[in-house]
């Protein structure tokens, strides 16, 4: 049986979403329509819109679905940037793709806000960068970290990003189901989850926007989620992300527990290959987490190595895959190359058994033996 240790790429479906998904898409009708069969489709879809407001702290009438996590990225980036006037965008190195891209993609200023050595935000390097040019901020921050599951002092950046009349949008996407995730308690204006991340299906997502958060359209059509997303809605798929999301929270402390498993793992890693470094390791990080670093012994070739040995696994995000110039997260820490170009993440899931860390570890130390490139040890940058 293949061992599955790549859950922050996407997670399995769970069971009861898939039963609810099939009854779902077994029934016809559209939740715009007014005859029966519409309204019931309707009361799916709102169903699951409290779903997610009680399981985040967010009032029902605050969510937005969306296609897909970057698309809610997205649409709270347009919005801060033409409704709510804002003129620069602030965000760190390790913000993912869907921040990074649509942040150079819209053509407003970008100004790179520092991550210290342990994967977290700087924030005295975020009110230096607030305060050193003119015009409204809106500040793109993770709350998580997708590759080295580092959690970000969200509220702190809010406070600050508040003093400057800024906006901030969250990237909770790894976070929520995750993690205990409060809307309300964070202050933020838009927060973006993404359904595939919690056991939900792919291709669909959600936007909280704050009740005074501005919003402008970036799909033109039906005037659909209270016209600030238009176009017919994915029922099926919500349904099954309001249910994922509310087992999900219901299992957050089964979650946080993922975090012995992993630790142990950690420690035998170290043992095997004392060289190895723990991406964020003296900082608050997800429990189901690990991003490792080997000197010398490429993140591609331990994934192809793994693979083979019926582990699947991943040399960074899911979306930067194929990159060869080592992690994204590396790169911005500051390590050394043939460090960085060593990534590799780990991160176990909601079905996880309690002994597929220990499966990881015997399976990753006997690649180690067989495979690793044997260079002399060096002296290590530290990171956490
Ligand atoms: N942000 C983070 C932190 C992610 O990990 C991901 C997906 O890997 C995304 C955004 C994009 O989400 P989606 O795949 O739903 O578009």
């Amino acid at each position: 049986m293949r061992l599955y240790l790549d859950h922050n790429a996407t997670t399995p479906v769970r069971p009861d979403v898939i039963a609810l998904m099939t009854e779902v898409m077994q029934a016809v009708g559209n939740p715009s329509s007014v005859h029966g069969d519409g309204q019931a489709a309707l009361r799916r879809v709102e169903t699951a819109r409290r779903q997610v407001g009680k399981a985040l702290c967010a009032r029902p009438e605050d969510v937005i679905f969306t296609g897909c996590g970057t698309e809610a990225i997205n649409l709270a980036l347009n919005s801060a940037l033409t409704a709510g006037s804002a003129t620069r965008i602030l965000h760190t190195a390790i913000e993912h793709e869907a921040v990074a891209a649509s942040a150079t993609a819209s053509g407003a200023k970008v100004q790179a806000v520092a991550v210290r050595p342990d994967g977290v935000i700087d924030l005295d390097d975020l009110e230096r960068r607030l305060g050193e040019a003119p015009g409204r901020p809106v500040l793109c921050l993770m709350l998580a970290n997708n590759e080295i599951g580092t959690i970000q002092p969200v509220a702190d950046a809010v406070r600050l990003v508040r003093a400057q009349d800024g906006l901030v949008i969250v990237d909770a996407i790894q976070a929520v189901g995750k993690i205990a995730v409060d809307f309300a308690g964070l202050g933020a204006d838009y927060l973006a989850l993404s359904a595939h991340k919690f056991g939900g299906p792919q291709g669909v997502g959600a936007l909280l926007a704050a009740c005074d958060a501005p919003m402008a359209r970036q799909i033109h059509g039906g005037g659909q989620e209270k016209n600030r997303r238009a176009g017919t809605l994915n029922v099926a798929g919500i349904a099954g992300l309001g249910l994922a999301l509310e087992q999900a929270v219901a299992g957050l402390a089964d979650f946080a527990a993922l975090a012995e498993q992993r630790d142990r793992m950690e420690v035998g890693l170290k043992t095997v290959a004392p060289d190895l470094v723990i991406l964020g390791e003296g900082a608050p990080r997800l429990p189901n987490t690990t991003g490792l670093a080997v000197p010398g012994w490429k993140g591609e070739t331990q994934v192809m190595a793994l693979d083979l040995a019926g582990v699947s696994v991943s040399a960074g995000s899911a979306c930067s895959s194929g990159r060869t110039n080592g992690s994204k997260v590396g790169n911005a820490l500051g390590l050394e190359k043939d460090i960085s170009q060593g990534f590799l993440r780990v991160s176990l899931g909601w079905n996880s058994r309690p002994d597929e860390a220990d499966a990881f570890l015997a399976a990753w130390s006997e690649s180690h033996r067989r495979a690793r490139p044997s260079i002399p040890v060096k002296t290590l940058k530290a990171v956490s």
